[in-house]
């Protein structure tokens, strides 16, 4: 699928067609909806922008390459290609089982959309493979996982549940968001379809949305791309390019914000004020063994921590946070922190919430490219005066405010 090894060499490469010789170094942006054609019935390459582009083309042969997979199925967003994929696989009738800690948006759309056109799910703990297995019915044919989940980056065994999923005869969608085929590769493992949010750390510079399909699978790609066609949801050509310059750096990025974000785990777990760390690469992490096993050294961006304060310790943190920025999103060149429970879990009622582990305490960060020396003195000097205010708040007594 690709004349290079290594990933790194993909990731630079794999846009642009092999062997070319002159022209561009830097693949141009075809702003064109349509195409010249000699004649009537003379064959085209491209037709019309909404079924395919050439910009969108590098972008998928990039895409497809870091999965050693044919040209990835590009959207406007990581949603659109949620979509084409539900579209693609399921009809009135069938079954969908979902792991529980998912995007918010992922459930959304399943919840309030799909059954709307007679398709059922259920959500379990998809960290407990047999939790899957024993939600399998007969009409199941799709198994959706996120692994880490969001924000508690508990662990999904992909080539376990891929087991049991094909057992069933079913289908195996794990959404690769976060650690991205750099560090996770769920087609070699035995998934079926990588979904991504190239908006997340893919794109990287946080200013472009998009999705991706990837799969090894000819037949399954050429319905995602006959749903693409039929509704509309291709990425645009700017975005692709975007997207394909952020690639580039993809697996330089993501190593060393991983490293920061393993850096401040540490810190963290250290600090008297957070009742718990969650991160991957942390010694103590109840998977560790599983991460060790599914991710490529490094355990991404993303780490989540519970403040021993509780809600109001946690907005009282976010609110006196200097260099980090308050926002919902996750894989930029800053580092973005996030209140689960109030931001990305707004929609989801506080049983479910706490159900999938977003308490009011938890703090989400996503490690950006500053120094890690300063990245830990804005959030220790956060933490400390957060609960300074909170003792000070305790001394005065609950009459304080009042006078
Ligand atoms: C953001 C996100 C999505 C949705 O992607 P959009 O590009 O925002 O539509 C899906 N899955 C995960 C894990 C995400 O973080």
């Amino acid at each position: 699928m690709t004349d290079y090894q290594y990933l790194s060499t993909r990731a630079v490469h794999a846009g642009r067609p092999a062997g070319i010789r002159h022209g561009p170094l830097v693949t141009p942006i075809v702003q064109s909806t349509t195409y010249l054609r000699e004649d009537v019935d003379s064959p085209v390459e491209h037709a019309y922008s909404r079924v395919s582009n050439p910009t969108v083309d590098a972008l998928e042969r990039q895409l497809g390459s870091l999965e050693d997979a044919p040209p990835a199925v590009c959207f406007s967003s990581g949603l659109a290609a949620e979509t084409a994929l539900f579209l693609a696989i399921l009809k009135a009738g069938d079954h969908v089982v979902c792991g529980r800690a998912i995007y918010g948006g992922t459930q959304r759309l399943l919840e309030q959309v799909l059954s709307q056109f007679g398709v059922e799910g259920t959500f379990v703990d998809s960290a407990r493979t047999e939790h899957i297995e024993r939600a399998i019915r007969p009409e199941t044919k799709l198994v959706f996982v996120e692994t880490p989940g969001n924000p508690t980056l508990a662990l999904t065994d992909i080539a376990a549940v891929a087991e049991v999923t094909h057992h069933a005869g079913a289908i195996l969608a794990v959404d690769n968001t976060f650690l991205t085929a750099t560090l996770q590769r769920p087609l070699d493992l035995g998934a079926d379809i990588s979904v991504y949010s190239t908006t997340k750390i893919t794109e990287g510079h946080s200013a472009a949305l998009g999705g991706a399909l990837c799969s090894r699978d000819a037949e399954l790609l050429g319905k995602l791309r006959f749903i693409r066609k039929s509704t509309g949801g291709i990425q645009t050509p700017f975005n692709a390019w975007l997207t394909l310059q952020g690639v580039k750096t993809l697996p330089l990025r993501i190593r060393e914000q991983s490293r920061t974000a393993e850096a401040l785990a540490k810190l963290l777990s250290k600090n008297d004020h957070v009742a718990y760390v969650n991160y991957p690469g942390l010694p103590d992490f109840p998977q560790a063994d599983l991460a060790s096993r599914q991710h490529d050294q490094f355990h991404g961006q993303v780490v989540s921590f519970e403040l021993v304060g509780g809600a109001e310790a946690a907005r009282h943190t976010l609110r006196n946070l200097r260099l980090c920025s308050l926002v919902e999103h996750v894989g930029g060149l800053e580092t973005l922190a996030t209140h689960s429970a109030s931001m990305t879990h707004a929609d989801v009622s506080p049983e479910q919430r706490h159900a999938v582990g977003v308490t009011e305490g938890l703090i989400r960060i996503s490690a950006g490219l500053e120094d890690v020396r300063e990245i830990a003195d804005d959030l220790e000097q956060a933490i400390a005066e957060a609960h300074r205010g909170s003792s000070d708040a305790a001394r005065r007594g609950p009459w304080a405010t009042a006078v």
